[in-house]
């Protein structure tokens, strides 16, 4: 007689992130109907307030405004969005990404104790604001946290590039293998006819955020993508799409156990913050 075991409740919680190894398309969900998919008056300009700001940090960000800064503008995209999964349907849409296809969005990765990858976006790019503003630059988000679902990765490079953007960020943690450890920068590779003038200047980005964010952080170049903390793609909408510099920053893996008790402690984003705005900084004072 086969045995009859307690019943087991299987809850699934889709997770779909931006690496390499996820699938292209965010994962089949139930069906709804289709609504609207305008995203035109959700890009807002102010930064949410952070209530966990630490006192400290261990990297050299300019914290007067630097008369030379002034004018300038940083778009900040915090990768994905705590409602996507609540979302399927305008997430999963087909947007063009100049080289082909993709899904509007995704619901990102989490750790297993259920902190998910939108929520630190979300956080470390207020922090990151933060930064940038006491250097007199001017902030531009792509989404905070009153953004219904997404947007698009198309509208997200949009907005970049509306806003004559000096330099672009899409700010993402990633879920990578367990045992694979540390930080990358994603820069783009060019797609005829849409990002060609940024290629160069979106290395020279590259560069700056990796060498900044290592030495606020002391996190390890990835040891699973990349190649010395930095890889280039064009499979990436929000690249492929930008008129305007601009890079990706995984800046950790929420699925290997070290790195995802670091970018769970509020202090530590801290650093994370101060290592992604000190190379934007520098990048825009040298160009
Ligand atoms: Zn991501």
């Amino acid at each position: 007689m086969r045995h009859a075991g307690p019943l087991a409740v299987v809850v699934f919680l889709v997770m779909a992130g931006c690496g390499r190894d996820q699938p292209k398309a965010a994962p089949a969900v139930t069906s709804q109907p289709a609504t609207s998919s305008s995203t035109t008056s959700i890009a807002p300009t102010t930064a949410t307030t952070s209530t966990t700001a630490p006192t400290t940090t261990t990297a050299p960000v300019v914290t007067t405004p630097l008369p030379e800064l002034s004018g300038t503008v940083v778009v900040l995209d915090p990768g994905h969005n705590e409602a996507n999964g609540r979302h399927p349907s305008e997430i999963n849409q087909q947007v063009d990404i100049g080289n082909g296809t993709k899904a509007c969005d995704t619901t990102g990765t989490a750790t297993d104790g259920g902190y998910t990858e939108a929520e630190f976006t979300t956080d470390v790019a207020s922090r990151v604001a933060g930064l940038l503003r006491d250097a007199g630059i001017t902030v531009v988000f792509t989404r905070d946290t009153s953004t219904p679902w997404g947007p698009c990765i198309s509208r997200r490079a949009a907005i970049g590039n509306e806003a004559h953007a000096d330099a672009a960020i899409s700010i993402h943690a990633d879920g990578g293998p367990a045992d694979g450890r540390g930080f990358h920068v994603i820069r783009p590779l060019v797609v005829a006819g849409y990002n060609d003038n940024i290629i160069e200047p979106s290395r020279q980005l590259a560069l700056a955020v990796r060498d900044t964010f290592s030495a606020a952080t002391g996190l390890p170049f990835s040891n699973y993508l990349g190649s010395d903390g930095v890889d280039a793609r064009d499979d990436l909408g929000g690249l492929n799409l930008s008129t305007v510099p601009k890079v990706f920053i995984e800046t950790g893996n929420l699925r290997n156990a070290t790195d995802a008790a670091l970018l769970q402690d509020p202090s530590f984003r801290q650093q994370i913050a101060a290592g992604i705005a000190d190379g934007l900084i520098r990048f825009v004072r040298a160009t």
